[in-house]
């Protein structure tokens, strides 16, 4: 690529007098966007001083040049495309203020579909190559990557709130660029005001890295509140010429005539072009490709890859990157590997119809999960009442509890939105036989199969089944219940326990879950989907941790902005904590509606 050429202001006058058919970059490249009034808004990408940030670390110098050095090496050849590698995706919008998430959801299912469209050939636009552009470059053939980018849906990392069949977009739960757990992903950061309209690194590593998108050019149509990209960026393809610098695509102008983009069959060119060019301009003398989506132009005005970059493309995937193949079958469901085929849009947890996205003709229904039964149960129980506990079930809304004295007849019942139950007016010194099910929006699962608990005799306060440390959660709502969950995880990052959405205007109504934990480490993550915490503003709202006594072990004053973490361990039975986290980056204050 040119390097920056700081103009002065003869310079940029001779330009002007000139009056240069081409756009010759007048702004700092890598500097923000600018728009000048009275000149069309320009692209611009900052991947370069990225990249050149990175480079400062002389290990990642040393690693990036084995693998310029390894693509170099590669042959490239086409061979057609019988079966696309797949890629998961994860999209992170980050510091959206009211965030509608289906809404966002669905922005990025679409802006996924024209990734997708862009790098097979499929976009629509691509005739504007074949019926005419073609011409103007005798022996340059347009390059379909054999590449297929799926919206993760399975197996995803804890602690972002998402669950099992709901797609990977995570909304005000990331920071900056990086997110070292969700390495293996190609990682899209959807941000406000970064500057430019995005950057990359040149030649991604997949160790939680990814590709920076303004918030003002991710996606296309009218977005969503604080995600809506604006004209003549709205059309997707930023993303898409970040995506080619992320697999090691420089701008195609290179560092002017004399060096090349180290693609062979892109032609060399002086310098970036803006807006819409005319076909057959020119410069180095070859006809310039600004129809590539490695150059500057409008959205809709680059719509090709070159073969040369494409093979480039793919030489990198499979040389530096193969380990986000690798992962793409643990979490992108079947029916996400090819090409069009449909992704599911979050049906399973908001337990309305399955969603789907039929970007094509192969459309078929998203997969949905089985109802599992409740499993890891613990009951706590005294003379005259018991508390039942278990894991959360993925994909269940509810639970169930048929429960009775052993030998009786009929079984009362017992319905749960949290996982636990609190049965009262037990009988003492009796031996109860109970079973609970889980109920999920197409079902119900199985019973578990029956077990029993003793009650003690009058004046026991309880004989514990648990035999690590017995935790009580306790959540104090403030008055805006439907902006707050949250999550117990274990070290692998399953969810134990996970409470919430609540209702709104609850303000002061303390919510309790209890867990009975065995040695090991946990994260208890409490969410606020707004950005503004449980207190103070609207209620008082907090989060205690406590022995089964009463002990305070742990809290949170609720003044936090999208999350609070309070990780800690048991040892022993003994309650350690370990650190109260809360991320700065996106606490906000914000009035709301009402
Ligand atoms: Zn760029």
């Amino acid at each position: 690529m040119k390097k920056t050429v700081l103009l002065t202001g003869i310079l940029a006058g001779l330009v002007l007098l000139v009056g240069c058919k081409k756009d010759l970059d007048l702004g700092l490249e890598e500097g923000p966007a600018e728009t000048p009034i009275g000149q069309v808004k320009k692209r611009s990408c900052s991947m370069h001083a990225h990249t050149n940030r990175l480079l400062e670390d002389p290990n990642y110098r040393e690693a990036h040049r084995r693998k310029f050095e390894k693509v170099r090496s590669m042959v490239s050849e086409r061979n057609p495309c019988s079966a696309p590698v797949t890629i998961p995706v994860a999209v992170h919008f980050q510091g959206v203020n009211n965030p509608d998430a289906a809404c966002l959801r669905q922005l990025a299912m679409d802006q996924i579909r024209i990734l997708n469209e862009d790098f097979r050939g499929t976009n629509s636009d691509i005739t504007k190559w074949t019926n005419e552009a073609a011409s103007f470059f005798p022996g340059i053939s347009q390059g379909e990557t054999c590449m297929n980018f799926c919206l993760a849906t399975k197996n995803h990392p804890s602690g972002y709130g998402l669950t099992e069949g709901s797609v990977a977009v995570t909304i005000n739960t990331t920071n900056g660029d990086f997110d070292e757990k969700w390495a293996d992903y190609l990682n899209i950061f959807v941000q406000p005001d970064i500057g430019a309209l995005g950057y990359a690194p040149l030649g991604g590593e997949g160790k939680g890295d990814g590709v920076v998108i303004d918030a003002l050019a991710f996606g296309t149509g009218n977005g969503c509140t604080g995600v809506s990209p604006e004209a003549p960026f709205n059309l997707g393809r930023t993303l898409t010429h970040e995506v080619g610098h992320y697999f090691l695509l420089d701008h195609i102008w290179g560092d002017g005539c004399s060096t090349d983009d180290e693609v062979a069959d892109t032609p060399d060119a002086e310098a970036d072009y803006a807006g819409c060019p005319a076909l057959g301009a020119s410069s180095c003398g070859s006809n310039d490709m600004h129809m590539n989506y490695m150059d500057y132009t409008d959205d809709a005005c680059m719509y090709v890859f070159s073969a040369g970059q494409s093979s480039r493309m793919e030489n990198y995937l499979s040389s530096s990157l193969q380990h986000l193949v690798d992962k793409a079958s643990s979490v992108c469901g079947t029916d996400n590997g090819g090409g069009d085929r449909p992704t599911c849009l979050d049906g399973i947890q908001n337990g309305d119809e399955t969603g789907v996205d039929c970007g094509g003709s192969n459309c078929s229904p998203c997969n949905t999960t089985t109802c599992s039964p409740p499993s890891n149960i613990n009951v706590v129980a005294s003379s005259s009442s018991a508390v039942i506990t278990f894991t959360v079930v993925e994909g269940a809304n509810g639970y169930q509890c048929k429960y009775r004295p052993q030998g009786s007849d009929d079984f009362l019942e017992l319905t749960a939105q949290l996982s636990f139950f609190t049965l009262n007016d037990l009988q003492a010194g009796t031996v109860y036989e109970y079973e609970i099910q889980s109920v999920c929006a197409d079902g119900t699962s199985d019973y578990t199969s029956l077990a029993t608990f003793s009650t003690g005799s009058d004046g026991d306060h309880g004989s514990c089944e648990c035999t690590g440390l017995q935790l009580d959660i306790a959540l104090t709502l403030d008055a805006w219940g439907s902006e707050v969950s949250y999550e117990l995880l274990d070290e692998e990052g399953t969810a134990l326990k996970t409470g919430g959405p609540f209702e709104d205007e609850q303000n002061g109504v303390v919510i309790e879950d209890m867990a009975c934990l065995e040695d090991g480490c946990y994260t208890l993550a409490l969410f606020d989907s707004f950005g503004d915490g449980i207190c103070c503003e609207y209620g008082e709202g907090k989060l205690e941790l406590l022995e089964h006594t009463g002990e305070l072990l742990a809290s949170s004053d609720g003044s936090y902005g999208f999350v609070d973490y309070i990780d800690f361990c048991v040892e022993g039975g003994q309650f350690q904590l370990i650190e109260a986290r809360r991320p700065t980056n996106h606490n906000r204050v914000a009035v709301k509606k009402k």
